[in-house]
């Protein structure tokens, strides 16, 4: 893991003043860490019974798909509002200026799935924990929460569900 931490590119005041922006662009684009990181998420989740990972536009669709392949489980897409063309659940939450919404096919989730909610970077918690509501609305077995890197100094997981089992490849 160290290799792909090497690879990750730290991009400052983007994509506003004060915040320094972890872009996996970088490892993405390396077929090393791309492979390594395809591998510590399967590691992770291999022996778990997925049946369904659900990435978070945009960037979780990258690393959500590698997993869903790696562990031969299902891919769904969470995605910002009016981007899916069938029936659709959408839960809004609060940012740090003004209020997001994210959506979700009705579909997509069954009473027989289990889930893994994957995003590449784990920040103030917001944006999973509206996905986390949306799949649990859905009533799915069980849900797990995965990110690539989290920024433990934001607090995010204070925002994410009590006795959730929540992971990430790495933590800042
Ligand atoms: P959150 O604050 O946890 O709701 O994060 C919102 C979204 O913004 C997540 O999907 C992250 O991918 C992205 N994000 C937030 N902060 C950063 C950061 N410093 N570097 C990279 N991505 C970020």
């Amino acid at each position: 893991m160290e290799y792909v931490k090497s690879k990750i590119r730290d991009v400052i005041d983007f994509p506003q003043k004060g915040i320094v922006f972890k872009d996996l662009t970088t490892v993405f684009k390396d077929p090393q860490a791309l492979n390594t990181i395809g591998k510590a998420l399967a590691d992770l989740y291999r022996d778990k019974g997925v049946t369904k990972v659900v990435g978070i536009e945009s960037r979780g669709f990258i690393g959500g798909s590698i997993l869903a392949h790696e562990i031969g489980a299902g891919f769904v897409p969470a995605r910002k509002p009016g981007k899916l063309p069938a029936d659709t659940v959408s839960c809004s939450y609060q940012k740090e200026y003004g209020v997001d919404t994210i959506e979700m096919h009705r579909d997509a989730i069954g009473p027989d799935d289990v889930v893994v909610l994957h995003d590449d970077v784990l920040a103030t918690g917001g944006t999973m924990a509206a996905a986390y509501e949306l799949v649990k609305s859905m009533n799915p077995q069980k849900i797990y929460i995965n990110f690539i890197i989290e920024l433990g100094a934001l607090g995010g997981r204070n925002l994410l569900p009590a006795g959730v089992e929540v992971t990430s490849l790495i933590a800042y």
